[in-house]
């Protein structure tokens, strides 16, 4: 079976024997229920071992907080399409803190702007395309190192950034994909 009719399949399972606590979630408040009771938004990376660990690991439920993901919590400049989402959840979802939580053993340590160029074009994409892209390319994935460094970094740039409150408290951590252990990195005044 194709795997998205197996998650066709699951969820028509799952709805079919919705267990009480989610039938609930219909009568919720539509707006009411979109404010984060926590009035926190989570900026964290895509990695695959964050679901359904980085949520309970912080007591997070549903309901609690935003969270955004990019590859590597990566924020590349002060309107990108992380920083938007942020601006949504703090201007019109009651955003007060953001966290960046990034993590260790994050695979943006290894990607280079080189290894993506070689990989797109053994995939056929044509050098023109990349070549639209080459500097913007260098700039975000050859500045990725270190995770720590790279929350220290978009700390820096969400509390420069003249888009974003001075009254929003931003917090940089490092969350650990095995341990769940978390790290305060900067906390945010
Ligand atoms: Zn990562």
């Amino acid at each position: 079976m194709a795997l998205i009719d197996e998650i066709l399949a699951t969820n028509e399972h799952f709805c079919a024997n919705l267990p009480e606590e989610y039938k609930a979630y219909e009568h919720e408040d539509p707006h009411d229920s979109k404010i984060p009771k926590k009035h926190l938004a989570i900026l964290t990376c895509v990695d695959a071992r964050l679901v359904s660990y980085l949520e309970p690991a912080l007591g997070l439920k549903r309901g609690d907080a935003k969270i955004i993901k990019t590859v590597g919590n990566c924020v590349t400049g002060y309107f990108d399409t992380a920083v938007k989402s942020l601006l949504v959840t703090i201007y019109e979802l009651e955003v007060r803190e953001i966290a960046v939580i990034g993590h260790h053993h994050c695979g943006m340590q290894a990607t280079t702007s080189e290894s993506l160029t070689k990989a797109m074009l053994s995939r056929g994409i044509s050098p023109d395309a990349i070549k639209m892209v080459e500097k913007e390319l260098k700039d975000w994935a050859d500045g990725f190192r270190d995770p720590e460094q790279n929350v220290r970094d978009v700390v820096k740039l969400l509390r420069e950034d003249p888009l974003i409150p001075k009254d929003v408290k931003i917090h940089g951590l490092l969350f650990h994909p095995r341990s769940g252990q978390l790290t305060l990195v900067d906390k945010g005044e």
